[in-house]
Parts: structure tokens; sequence; C-alpha cells
């Protein structure tokens, strides 16, 4: 594939002035729903106060930074598993970026670089079936919701546990969509899937790391919404 120069994250005049605007929405957000009574914390930019709803799920968004529950359970997990000093020794590979988590990556990680099939907001594009990287080049490797698509996510899997070190860590959330994994012949031309994961997809994690830790909403306090309505908003955790 070709890699086209784009414009790099936060580029360009118009970002400039969506930024403007999104910096009313928390304070702007809050005052219309000042009465309200379920009022929240987010880890991530620290706003305190109402969520906002995201599609069927009341209370999902940080009206501040716009994160919903997954990233906001994703960052409370790494700042656990790194505390400052540990994060400055670890080389990150970031898959499909989420700009909050990328901005804490660059700021605080030895290294990083972020990659993505399509997007050209990133510093590489390639195929997670075929990363181009030597094995045992990151410590961490952060992929949520990318594994539902490559037609072969063993392959890919196996990709990711290549390029890991010893005491390397992969972080591989899916979407929980089913009770059991459903493995598509075609993509699923709703939602472009090749696996509509279920619990079981976290086996095939196993098959390739010699652990596999799941955190969860009840891993962290209440007061930081994390619980996804109708899904099950959990993290895996896979170690070498
Ligand atoms: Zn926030």
């Amino acid at each position: 594939m070709k890699k086209i120069p784009g414009p790099r994250y936060n580029d360009g005049k118009y970002k400039k002035i969506e930024y403007f605007f999104k910096g009313f929405r928390a304070p702007f957000f809050k005052l219309i729903n000042f009465n309200s009574k379920y009022k929240f914390q987010c880890p991530i930019c620290n706003y305190q106060g109402p969520f906002m709803k995201k599609n069927n799920r009341p209370f999902a968004k940080c009206p501040k930074c716009g994160e919903l529950e997954r990233t906001r359970l994703a960052s409370l997990v790494l700042e656990s598993m790194y505390p400052d000093q540990k994060a400055s020794e670890t080389d990150v590979l970031h898959i499909s970026p989420e700009n909050s988590l990328r901005i804490n990556f660059q700021k605080n990680y030895k290294s990083y670089i972020s990659a993505d099939l399509h997007r050209k907001d990133v510093d590489q594009q390639f195929d997670i079936q075929k990363i181009p990287f030597l094995d045992e080049s990151f410590d961490l490797v952060f992929a949520s919701h990318v594994l539902e698509y490559p037609e072969d996510d063993r392959r890919a899997i196996g990709e990711i546990r290549r390029v890991l070190r010893k005491d390397g860590i992969a972080i591989l959330p899916v979407p929980l969509i089913h009770k059991k994994t459903k493995d598509n012949q075609a993509r699923n031309p709703k939602n472009r899937m090749m696996h509509e994961p279920g619990l079981d997809f976290f086996d095939r994690y196993r098959e390739f790391f010699s652990s596999v830790e799941i955190f969860g909403p009840e891993s962290f306090d209440s007061k930081f919404n994390l619980h996804e309505y109708e899904t099950s908003n959990l993290l895996p955790v896979c170690k070498v």
C-alpha cells in the first residue's frame, strides 16, 4: 500500500475551531444538567459532573474529553500497570489509536508508534496480519476493537505476540456482542466484522499468551461509570 502523506493529529485550522467549540461543551452541559442526580468522574481529563448519552447508552460519554466507557477503563488499567518509571521504560505500539491514550503514550512512555490499516493520521499504515517489525520490538501493544476485523484473527494475534518482548503485554479488547463468538465466512455488511466476539474470544489469546487477566467496571470505583449498557465492558491484559 502506498503511504499517502496526510494531516497529522489535531492539525489544521478546522481542528482548532472544533476544539475551541468543544471547550464550551462541558461547562454548558453541566449548567443545563445542574440538578442531575447522576454525577461521575472522568479518569482521563478529571472532569466531574453529569455525563452525556451515546446512542442507547445513558451517561456513556465524558462531555469534556468525549471519551467513552471502554477508553476510560483502559486509561485506569494503564495507570495502575504503568507507574511513571515503568512507563518511561516502555516501547509502545498503538493500533487504531484513541486520541486521549495517544497523548498519554507520547508524553509519558519511552517510545511510541501509532498504526492503522486505513487511517492517515498515524505513523505507519499496515495490516496487523503482517506487522512490519522485527521480533521482540515492543513492550506493550494496545489494540482496542481491532481483532474483530482481520480475516485471520489468530494470525493477527500471533503477529502481536511475535513483536512483543519476553515480559511484554498486549491489551486487546473487542466488542462483546454475542454469548459465543460467531466467525463469518464473509464480512458482515452491517458491522464490517469477520468475527463477532463473545466472551470465549479471549480463549484465542490464551493460545498465544501465558496468561490473560480480565479487568472490568468492578475493578475500579463506580464513580468512573465504566458499565456499558447491554454489553460487557471488559479489558483483557495478555502477558507473554
Ligand atoms: Zn474526560
